[in-house]
């Protein structure tokens, strides 16, 4: 998250007439194996942003929900919250389908980051 901000800072400083922050919108998408929980993103986000020019903006959270491809029968779908934890560096998942034990690819990066305001 210290990236993410640090980079939205670094966008941020190339605009000429910088608006005022009040009226910024950071709109931000990430898989959801990057972070722990929406809630725990928003808090995060608003204790980096304290004493920056971001500290008034708005945070547009979007997270990107994991896909699960199953190899064996073609199913394709997203997987709910929790059903992996974020920790494992090569999370399997059972396909609800056919019951295949699948790898569960993405969701991990940043996926988009943009500056927006009025
Ligand atoms: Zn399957």
């Amino acid at each position: 998250m210290e990236q993410v901000i640090a980079h939205i800072l670094a966008e941020l400083k190339k605009v000429e007439n910088p608006p005022d922050d009040s009226s910024l919108e950071v709109v931000l998408r990430v898989g959801a194996l990057a972070v722990h929980s929406e809630a725990a993103t928003r808090t995060a986000y608003e204790v980096l942003v304290k004493g920056t020019p971001l500290a008034q903006s708005r945070l547009n959270l979007t997270i990107e929900l994991v896909t699960l491809t199953c190899a064996s029968c073609g199913y394709q779908g997203p997987l709910p919250q929790g059903a992996v934890d974020p920790h494992d560096q090569s999370p399997l998942v059972e396909c609800p389908r056919c019951g295949a034990v699948t790898p569960v690819q993405g969701g991990r990066g940043v996926e988009g980051i943009e500056l927006r305001w009025e």
